[in-house]
């Protein structure tokens, strides 16, 4: 395939009014790709040349890419780099300065070059990547230039979801969108999209044989909540509670010599975690996946330290001061695989069993604390121990429930302490537009509007306008910096509105928010017509908390989550 096919593809994906016509465009380009650039396209649509847990990275700043551009025109450096800054976006800078002509790349060239800019490291590295990024520059069209820039520098922005990715490739390869749990399953076990556009092109067997491999991060099981202790033992009847440790969630593989640990998001950080795994290595010897929460403890008592200190080991280069200032400790919680054994189908009962003979103690690990409980005053003991024990409450787990990758589901219900007055629970939600300010905020954002994701529709549903809980520097500054590049004139199709905010955004950033209530409201869109005909449900007295990072848009609180706050909001919960 020509490379300016799939640029038109893009823009035509980008102009798109719904999230089908997005599928069926999507859809009819993969077909049209010989079998062996499918994966590649399927990469290239994300901005990537590889998964995003190998974490490579283009390394090419806006600036540096600026300089490339410079030198595919013969231009000024200095010229174009306060010319690229001043237009804000290098790719429409591009398509306006270079020169029209045909280009006519193909779609394996562009990727490979960007492979090479990509893998390219140590000295010297800056200059060869930009001399190479020129060449490309320089050979391509003023479209495709645009789209090879914005890639490069970490800024294509289609807001193509990888179930948007999925039910394409399902309508491709297999014919029918209605397949796509298929490519669902296949990716959640291997988090790799090109990699499941391959078996899909092979076909359904091959899709039904994938397995977990160690090395390949599977997609993290998440748990639903419910109002109370009542509610949960009425879902799951007697259970497993363990305590909810308020640390950062760790995938750990093991393949008998080399470590990989993922983060929630699936982001490659073993670098993070050298005592983690130095620990690992003392007591295990045989490859392994587990999962823990990792949590900072205070290095002279031992106690343990809330999730904000975890973010203290973010750093490039982890000194031996910071280790022993904020060391850790991983309470484990899951055996995914053992010695050639994969374990994800198996019950809870089991797992936990196996888990526990597994288990070697050090003194940074321990196992989750668990208890089976039957009866509700035995869960509301639980968890007022687990909070005694510094713990957030708990996680109440269903005996039989396998470990479903990737979903959110009520094997897992999630138990935590409700704040008087407020709902029990805060929300994850998505900014998809803003309201300009007016009077002291006038030049700033006023309001921002938010959004749950319907995992069903995989679209973003608008539940409420927050507009408090922000400080100065969040309006003036941090907001405008951090939403600015996902600016568009109109709504992103895969975001139901019945609003009209003054700018929209691609739904890509993602906040906390607390309330005071949901109410049913006929503007807005989130479960529209669920609770009741002709209404969506809306948050009542909405706070914003802090930013939520570490979760893509496809994280946030769903509006199956957000009809159960609804139902449950009124009964009484701790
Ligand atoms: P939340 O982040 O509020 O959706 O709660 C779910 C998270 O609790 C999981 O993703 C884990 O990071 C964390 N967690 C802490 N302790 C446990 C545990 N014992 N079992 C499962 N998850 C746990």
């Amino acid at each position: 395939m020509t490379f300016l096919r799939f640029v038109t593809t893009l823009r035509e994906v980008e102009r798109a009014s719904s999230r089908l016509e997005m599928v069926r465009l999507l859809a009819d380009a993969l077909r049209d790709l010989p079998p062996d650039e499918a994966p590649l396209a399927v990469n290239l649509l994300k901005g990537q040349v590889a998964p995003e847990f190998e974490g490579v990275e283009f390394g090419v700043a806006e600036k540096e890419a600026a300089k490339a551009l410079a030198l595919a025109l013969g231009r000024d450096e200095v010229e174009v780099v306060r010319a690229v800054r001043e237009k804000g976006d290098i790719g429409a800078y591009a398509r306006e300065a270079l020169p029209q002509r045909t280009g006519g790349l193909s779609l394996r060239h562009v990727y490979d070059e960007l492979r090479a800019i990509a893998e390219d490291a140590g000295p010297g590295s800056q200059a060869r990547k930009r001399e190479r990024l020129a060449r490309l520059v320089a050979a391509a069209s003023p479209e495709e230039a645009a789209l090879i820039l914005r890639i490069v520098t970490g800024r294509l922005r289609l807001g193509v979801g990888d179930a948007t990715v999925l039910e394409a490739l399902a309508l491709a390869f297999l014919g029918d969108r209605s397949k796509k749990p298929l490519l669902e399953r296949a990716y959640n076990l291997t988090s790799d999209l090109a990699y499941v556009a391959r078996l899909a092109l092979e076909g359904e067997d091959a899709l039904r044989a994938v397995k977990l491999e160690v090395g390949k991060p599977v997609r993290m099981m998440l748990a639903e909540r419910l109002a109370g202790p009542e509610q949960i033992m009425e879902k799951l009847g007697s259970h497993y509670a363990e305590h909810k440790y308020d640390g950062e969630r760790v995938q750990i593989h093991y393949d008998g010599e080399r470590f990989w640990v993922y983060s929630r998001r699936l982001e490659n950080i073993t670098h993070q975690y050298p005592d983690l795994l130095e620990a690992l290595r003392e007591v295990q010897h045989e490859p392994f996946i587990l999962e823990a929460e990792a949590v900072v403890t205070d290095p002279l008592t031992g106690e343990m330290r809330p999730f904000q200190n975890v973010l203290n080991r973010k750093v490039k280069h982890l000194t031996p001061e910071l280790l022993e200032k904020y060391p850790i400790k991983g309470f484990v919680f899951e055996l995914l695989y053992d010695r050639g054994e994969a374990l994800i189908e198996r019950p809870y009962r089991e797992r936990r069993e196996r888990l526990e003979r597994w288990f070697r103690p050090h003194e940074r690990l321990e196992l989750s604390v668990k208890r089976y409980v039957e009866t509700t005053e035995e869960l509301v003991r639980f968890f007022d121990e687990s909070i005694e024990a510094g713990c957030e409450g708990l996680v109440c787990k269903k005996p039989d429930g396998e470990y479903e990758a990737g979903k959110r589901g009520f094997k897992w219900v999630k138990y935590k302490r409700g704040i008087a007055g407020k709902l029990s629970d805060t929300l994850d939600l998505v900014i998809v537009g803003a309201w300009l300010g007016r009077g002291r905020r006038a030049g700033a954002y006023g309001s921002l509007l938010a959004a749950a994701y319907n995992s069903d529709e995989d679209r973003f549903e608008t539940l409420t306008k927050i507009g408090s809980g922000f400080s100065d520097a969040d309006l003036n500054e941090v907001l405008p910096r951090r939403l600015g590049p996902y600016r568009r004139q109109e709504r992103h199709p895969r975001v139901w509105s019945l609003q009209e905010p003054d700018v929209w955004f691609d739904p890509v950033l993602v906040v906390e928010v607390e309330a005071q209530e949901i109410t049913l409201s006929p503007g807005h869109t989130c479960a529209f017509g669920v609770v009741q005909q002709g209404r969506g449900l809306a948050l009542r007295f909405p706070r914003f908390v802090r930013y939520r990072d570490d979760k893509s848009p496809e994280e946030a609180t769903t509006t199956r989550e957000v009809v159960e706050m609804y139902h449950n909001q009124w009964s009484q919960s701790r």
